[in-house]
C-alpha cells in the first residue's frame, strides 16, 4: 500500500513514516474513561483525535482493530496508589453496586461519544472482566525479578527496572526527576521507593472490589490493565497506542516498563498523545468550577456557557486545531465553530443542488490532494477544513454562474467531499436532523389547509395535496369523521 501518512510519535519525538504498518492487520489502543463520573469536555478531544485517526486508517483501506477499554478498577482517589477506588466511592455515596454506576456511565459514555459521531471501537474490554490476565501478568514480572511482595501487595521494582531499562523514556524524565515528582514514604507504604508503583493491592476490610489471588484478596493496579488488555487483542507487539497527554507519565511511562519487564520489549511501536482542552487557559477541574459535562454543553445549562452548543458544533471546534497544539474552549471560539460548521453544510447542501455544465473552468483534483496531503501530515485536520472551506466558496461561484462544471468533475467533487465532510472527519449534517423534528409540525399545518380546501369543496387543491404527499412517500388516510392521519411509507 502506498501512503505517505506520517504521524508524531512521541517516543522517539519524530515523525515518522507509517510504511511498515500491514495493511491487513493495524493494532490500536486508545486508553478509554474511568467510568465513575459524567462524560465531560476531557473525553471529547481524545475519543475524536482517535476516531479521526480510525476513520482516515480505514479510508485509506487499512483493517484496523481498534481497542479502547473501560476502567472500572482500580482507579483511585489519589494518583499514587492510595486512596479508595473511584467507582467504589461514589457506589457507597450512592448506595449501589460498583458495577451499577461502572455500567451507567459506561452507557452515558457511549450515548454521548455517539452523539459526538466518535464511531464505536472494535474491542471495548473492561478492567474488571480481565481480572485472571492482569494476575498472570503480574507473575510474569514477578519471575522477571522486576517487582517484590511486600503486605500482600505487589509493587514494580522502579530501580532493578532502570538498571537494564530507562524508565521515563516516553516523558524525557530520569529517575532523578522522577523521584522529585513524588512523595516522600511515610513510613506507613509498603513500597521501597516512591516512585515504585502497584501491580497489585491488597483490598482494606472495607473495600468492596475485590477479587483472590495469590498474595492477597485485592485488585490490580490502575497501569496493569491496558498492558494486560492491549496485549490479550492486538498481541506482543502493536501498531498504535494513543492517549491524552495527560496520561504520558506515569500511565504509559508504567505501561511501557511493564511490558519490557515482562516481555522483554515494549508492546507499541508508536506512541500519540492528543494535547489537552483549557478553558480560559486553566485545567478544567470541579474545584476551579469550570467543569463542564457534555449534558451541560449540549443543553447550555452551566454558568460558563453562554448558549447550548451542538455535538456538531463541538466536534468542528476540536478539528479546528491540530491535536497536537492546545486548544482553548471559550464561549467566542465555540460561537466561531458553531458559524463554520454551518457555512461547511450549506456549502454541502449547495453542492447537491449544482447543475453540471459542457465544461469546468475550477479544478477539483485541488481538493483531494489538498485534503491528502494535509491528513498524511500528522493528521491536520485544520488544513483539510481550511481546503473545504476554499470549496465552499468555489461551489457558491458555481451556483452564482461565475465558474462552471462538468458532470464527471461534479460527480467527483462530491465524492471527495463526502469522503472528507462525513466518513474521515466524522461530521453529520445536524440542519437534516433537525428537520426530522419538524416534520410533524409541518404536517399539521399541511393538513390543516387540505381540510379547509375541503371544507370549501376545493377539491383540485385536496387531491394536489394529497397527491404530492403520496410522490415524496407519505400516505394521508381521511377518516369518517372528517380528521385526517399520515404516516410515512
Ligand atoms: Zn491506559
Amino acid at each position: 500500500m502506498d501512503t505517505k501518512l506520517l504521524l508524531y510519535n512521541t517516543l522517539t519525538r519524530t515523525k515518522e513514516l507509517f510504511k511498515p504498518l500491514n495493511p491487513e492487520h493495524v493494532g490500536m489502543y486508545v486508553c478509554g474513561p474511568t467510568v465513575y463520573g459524567d462524560p465531560h469536555l476531557g473525553h471529547t478531544r481524545p475519543a475524536i483525535t482517535f476516531d479521526l485517526l480510525f476513520r482516515y486508517l480505514k479510508a485509506l483501506g487499512y483493517k484496523v482493530r481498534y481497542v479502547r477499554n473501560i476502567t472500572d478498577v482500580g482507579h483511585l482517589e489519589h494518583d499514587a496508589d492510595e486512596g479508595e477506588d473511584k467507582i467504589s466511592k461514589k457506589a457507597r455515596l450512592e448506595q449501589l453496586e460498583p458495577m451499577e454506576v461502572a455500567q451507567y456511565y459506561t452507557n452515558r459514555y457511549h450515548t454521548f461519544m455517539d452523539k459526538l459521531g466518535v464511531l464505536p471501537p472494535s474491542i471495548e474490554p473492561h478492567a474488571s472482566g480481565h481480572i485472571i490476565e492482569q494476575i498472570e501478568l503480574v507473575e510474569r514480572i514477578l519471575g522477571a525479578g522486576y517487582a517484590y511482595e511486600s503486605n500482600g501487595s505487589i509493587y514494580f521494582d522502579v530501580t532493578k527496572y532502570n538498571e537494564k531499562f530507562h524508565y521515563g523514556k516516553l516523558s524525557g524524565r530520569n529517575l532523578d526527576d522522577v523521584l522529585v515528582g513524588t512523595r516522600e514514604i511515610d513510613g506507613q507504604s509498603d513500597k521501597h521507593n516512591s516512585y515504585d508503583f502497584a501491580l497489585w493491592k491488597k483490598a482494606q476490610p472495607e473495600h468492596i472490589m475485590r477479587w483472590p489471588s495469590p498474595w492477597s484478596d485485592g485488585f490490580p493496579g490502575w497501569h496493569l490493565e491496558c498492558t494486560a488488555m492491549s496485549t490479550k487483542y492486538l498481541g506482543e507487539q502493536f501498531d498504535i497506542h494513543g492517549g491524552g497527554m495527560d496520561l504520558m507519565f506515569p500511565h504509559h511511562e508504567c505501561e511501557i516498563a511493564q511490558s519490557c519487564a515482562a516481555l522483554g520489549h515494549d508492546s507499541a511501536r508508536y506512541w500519540i498523545h492528543n494535547n489537552m482542552i483549557t478553558i480560559g487557559g486553566q485545567k478544567m477541574g470541579k474545584s476551579l468550577g469550570n467543569f463542564i459535562t457534555l449534558e451541560q454543553l449540549f443543553t447550555g445549562n452551566h454558568d460558563k456557557l453562554e448558549q447550548a452548543y451542538s455535538p456538531m458544533t463541538v466536534r468542528f471546534f476540536i478539528l479546528q486545531a491540530h491535536y497536537r497544539s492546545t486548544l482553548d474552549f471559550s464561549n467566542e471560539a465555540l460561537k466561531a465553530a458553531e458559524k463554520g460548521y454551518d457555512r461547511l453544510m450549506k456549502g454541502v447542501d449547495t453542492l447537491a443542488k449544482l447543475k453540471a455544465s459542457e465544461s469546468s473552468t475550477v479544478d477539483v483534483a485541488d481538493l483531494r490532494r489538498r485534503c491528502e496531503e494535509a491528513m498524511n501530515d500528522d493528521l491536520s485536520s485544520p488544513m483539510v477544513i481550511s481546503a473545504l472551506f476554499d470549496w465552499v466558496r468555489i461551489i457558491n461561484s458555481i451556483a452564482d454562474g461565475k465558474e462552471s462544471i462538468s458532470a464527471a468533475d461534479l460527480e467527483e467533487l462530491k465524492r471527495v467531499v463526502n469522503l472528507y465532510v462525513f466518513d474521515i472527519l466524522g461530521l453529520r449534517n445536524e440542519r437534516e436532523e433537525g428537520a426530522d423534528d419538524k416534520l410533524a409540525p409541518l404536517m399539521e399545518m399541511v393538513l390543516e389547509i387540505r381540510r379547509t380546501a375541503k371544507a370549501n369543496k376545493d377539491w383540485a387543491t385536496s387531491d394536489l395535496i394529497r397527491n404530492r404527499l403520496a410522490e415524496i412517500g407519505i400516505r394521508v388516510k381521511d377518516n369518517k369523521d372528517g380528521s385526517m392521519d399520515w404516516e410515512q411509507a
